[in-house]
C-alpha cells in the first residue's frame, strides 16, 4: 500500500519533493568534469551547516554508524583512552564500538534521560595530567532519549583541564536541526548522516574534520581502509572519489543543504523548537512525563515520553503503524516498553506534526490509557496558534 502520512519517527525523516528530484538523475560518470559540479556544493553546503570554515568535509558511502568507525579508525592506536558517557543506546553502542577497537574507554554512566555529565569529565580531565586520554565523545543528543548535550561546556571543560585530546561530536541527530558550531566549539571530528535533519534517504556518512584531527592521523595505528580520510581528502581535492560515490545522493545534499540555507539557519532552527514545544505542550496536556529530566536539555529534533507504568509503549508504536499507518519511533535499549518517541525533525511544520499528536492520541486511547481525545491536540493547537 502507497502510504501518504508523514512518519514522526527520528530518522529517515520525511523526504521533500524537491530533495526527491534532486536525487533521482541519470548515471553521472563520477570520474568525469560532471561530479565536481555535484560534490563541490554538496561539500560547500555542509561547511556551512557545521559553522566550519577551518575543517575539511568528507562524505563516505554509509550512515551514521560508519561515521562513528571513522572518527576513531582514522586519529586513534590501540589500546588508547578515550573518555565517554553512556546515556542512551547510541552513546553506548558508540562506547561498544570503541571497546571492539581495542580503546581503553573510561565511561561515566548516567540515568538514561540525563544529559552528558559536563562536570564529570571535567574532573577527569583534570585529573589526566598526563594527558592520557586521546579523545573525547559527544553524543550531542541522545536519540533513544531526547535529551541535547552541552558541547560548548564540554570543549571548557577541556580548556579549563589545559586538556589537548580531541573532540568528537555524534551530530546524527542534532546537525540541521539544532544549533551546531564546530569551530566555535573546537569540535574536531563531527559527525551527521543524511537520513535526518538532512531529509535524505540513507546512505551518506557526512564527517567534519578539524586540521587538528588530520594532523593525528599519519601516527594513529588502528587499520582503516574504506573509510581512510586521508585518502578521501586527497581525492576530493581534485573532485575525485577513492571508489565509486553515491551520486544521486550527494547531488540530493547539494539540494538540501541549498534549501537548508536558504530558509536561513535561525528559522531552520527556530521552527525545530517551535514544533517541539507544541508537542512537548500536548505531552503535557495529555498527564505523561517526557523522559528527558531537565527541562533545559529537551531536543528539538525528538521527543521521548514515558507510558504509565504497566502499559507497553512497543504495543502502541505497533497499533499506531498497523491501525494508521504512521509510524512513531519505540523505546530502544533500556527504554524498551517505557518509552515511545515523536521525531519531529527535518521536513516538517506545526500541520504535520498536529495530525502525528492526534494520531498518537487516537492509538492510545484505542489502547485504554486514560487520555481525552483532542487534549494534546488542542493544547498544541493553542501554543502553534499564539507564536510565531
Ligand atoms: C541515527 C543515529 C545514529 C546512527 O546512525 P545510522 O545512520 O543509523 O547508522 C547514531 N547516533 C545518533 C545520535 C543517531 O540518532
Amino acid at each position: 500500500m502507497f502510504n501518504q502520512n508523514p512518519v514522526f519517527i527520528p530518522g529517515p525523516t520525511n523526504i521533500p519533493e524537491v530533495i526527491r528530484n534532486a536525487y533521482n538523475i541519470p548515471t553521472v560518470d563520477h570520474r568525469s568534469g560532471a561530479f565536481e559540479g555535484i560534490i563541490q556544493p554538496a561539500l560547500a553546503g555542509v561547511k556551512k551547516i557545521l559553522k566550519t570554515e577551518a575543517g575539511e568535509v568528507v562524505i563516505f558511502p554509509g550512515s551514521g554508524t560508519l561515521g562513528w568507525e571513522a572518527a576513531i579508525s582514522n586519529t586513534l592506536s590501540a589500546g588508547d583512552k578515550v573518555l565517554a558517557a553512556a546515556q542512551g543506546m547510541f552513546s553506548e553502542k558508540w562506547i561498544e564500538m570503541c571497546n571492539r577497537h581495542g580503546l581503553d574507554v573510561q565511561v561515566h554512566e548516567v540515568a538514561w534521560g540525563e544529559a552528558c555529565p559536563v562536570d564529570k569529565y571535567a574532573e577527569t580531565l583534570k585529573a589526566d595530567t598526563n594527558h592520557e586520554i586521546k579523545a573525547v565523545l559527544v553524543t550531542h543528543n541522545e536519540t533513544a532519549t531526547g535529551v541535547l548535550s552541552d558541547v560548548a561546556a564540554v570543549r571548557r571543560a577541556m580548556d579549563d583541564a589545559g586538556h589537548p585530546a580531541l573532540l568528537f561530536v555524534d551530530g546524527v541527530s542534532s546537525i540541521g536541526s539544532m544549533d551546531f558550531r564546530m569551530d566555535e566549539w573546537g569540535v574536531d571530528i563531527a559527525i551527521a548522516g543524511s537520513q535526518k535533519g538532512f531529509m535524505l534517504p540513507t546512505g551518506l556518512a557526512i564527517v567534519g574534520v578539524s586540521q587538528k584531527a588530520i594532523a593525528v592521523m599519519d601516527d594513529a595505528d588502528l587499520p582503516r581502509f574504506y573509510y581512510d580520510i586521508r585518502e578521501m581528502l586527497a581525492a576530493l581535492k581534485v573532485s575525485g572519489y577513492p571508489y565509486t560515490p553515491v551520486v544521486g545522493l550527494l547531488n540530493g545534499l547539494a539540494k538540501s543543504t541549498e534549501i537548508l540555507l536558504d530558509e536561513g539557519l535561525d528559522n531552520v532552527f527556530a521552527r525545530h523548537h517551535r514544533i517541539a514545544e507544541g508537542v512537548r505542550t500536548a505531552v503535557r496536556a495529555w498527564g505523561l512525563e517526557i523522559c528527558a529530566v531537565d527541562e533545559s536539555t529537551y531536543s528539538n529534533s525528538v521527543t521521548a515520553i514515558l507510558v504509565p507504568e504497566g502499559f507497553d509503549a512497543t504495543a502502541l508504536v505497533n497499533h499506531a503503524s498497523s491501525k494508521y499507518h504512521v509510524s512513531f519511533g519505540g523505546g530502544l535499549g533500556k527504554v524498551a516498553g517505557k518509552v515511545f518517541r515523536i521525531g519531529h525533525l527535518g521536513s516538517i511544520t506545526d500541520v504535520m506534526v498536529l495530525s502525528g499528536i492526534a494520531t498518537a492520541e487516537m492509538a492510545m486511547v484505542d489502547l485504554g490509557l486514560p487520555i481525552t481525545l483532542g487534549s494534546g491536540v488542542a493544547a498544541a493547537q493553542e501554543y502553534y496558534r499564539t507564536t510565531a
